[in-house]
């Protein structure tokens, strides 16, 4: 898939309940777009009306399931049958760990007029240490421990150029226009003095390469930041973590194969997160103090439990 690289990237919470959706919170799905790229991670049911609540648009190029329990997916075929209305022509990729190709034939055994729908509708089986590329990032695919077959995701966009030097490109005798393009993409150029030709090289005007910036998403998971180490890079921009219940309920989040927020936190810490997404939260709880207590006790970045249709930009990193 193709996108045209954007200097945005933002991150749409359209759902972040647990289990159970509540009067202020939906079933799990995450938009992120980067460019042009709508990346959709979990479809819970209803999704559809949340991104045209957020004003996200339902252009989804991909979506990634986490697993199949069906909080996370029952949006999916509504969300389809729109899009077909809407006249969406271009194919879409379902991406999802094992039980994918039958899940999504069960949809076709559902909603018939699926077959008349203009575009095509791929699956995609993935496994833990997948890696995904696409253009301008990659998506890795990462383990949890929730008790049943399950993913989270690792958004990663690749290391882009250092920065141009306008200045130096100019002492070197390079004119501002067409040339400047080239030594951006890395290309030498040769320029004339009419005395001399000399050829100027990318890393003459071009600083160092800058890290790309990263969001990962566990979906559903007991604390897994252990096995998650090998996956990641050094820092996080944002980590998305379930943090379904708080600390007074530990027992509870082990025996539903959970985390609880400190749990979000530790993990925070461990993988160097600069930014701290609590989610799938319990119906159970009307207030979210606990829950950002607990993940402060253990994480010294920023913590918050995402309103559902907030929105949240991911600058690129100084
Ligand atoms: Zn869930
Ligand atoms: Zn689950």
């Amino acid at each position: 898939m193709d996108c045209i690289t954007g200097e945005t990237l933002q991150v749409f919470f359209l759902g972040t309940s647990g289990s159970l959706p509540t009067v202020s919170r939906n079933l799990p799905a995450i938009m992120l777009k980067w460019g042009s790229c709508d990346l959709l991670f979990d479809c819970g049911e209803g999704t559809q009306q949340q991104m045209m609540r957020a004003k996200c648009g339902l252009s989804v190029n991909s979506i990634f399931i986490s697993h199949w329990h069906a909080d996370h997916f029952l949006g999916i075929i509504g969300l389809l049958q729109t899009m077909s209305f809407q006249g969406r022509t271009e194919d879409i990729t379902i991406y999802g760990p094992e039980g994918v190709f039958e899940i999504v034939e069960d949809m076709r055994q559902i909603c018939r007029n699926i077959s008349k729908f203009k575009f095509q509708i791929e699956r995609v089986r993935v496994e833990p240490g997948d890696i995904i590329p696409f253009s301008g990032f990659t998506i890795t695919v990462l383990p949890t421990d929730h008790g049943v077959v399950g993913v989270g995701y690792l958004f990663q966009e690749r290391e882009r150029p250092g920065k141009f030097d306008r200045e130096r490109a100019i002492e070197l005798g390079v004119k501002p226009g067409p040339l400047f393009g080239k030594l951006q993409r890395g290309q030498e150029v040769t320029v004339s003095s009419g005395v001399e030709t000399i050829t100027v090289t990318p890393d003459q005007v071009l600083g160092l390469p800058r890290r790309g910036r990263n969001i990962l998403y566990t979906g559903d998971t007991r604390p897994i930041h252990e096995r998650l180490r090998s996956y990641v890079p050094d820092i996080l921009d944002l980590m998305i973590h379930d943090a379904t219940f708080d600390t007074s309920e530990a027992d509870r989040a082990r025996e539903f194969q959970h985390s609880t927020a400190a749990d979000a936190g530790i993990a925070g810490t461990a993988l160097n997160a600069q930014s701290l997404a609590l989610f799938h939260i319990s119906p159970r709880y009307t207030s979210i103090d606990s829950h950002i207590r607990d993940a402060n006790h253990v994480f010294h970045g920023e913590v918050f439990v995402p309103p559902d249709l907030s929105m949240r930009e991911i600058a690129f990193p100084q």
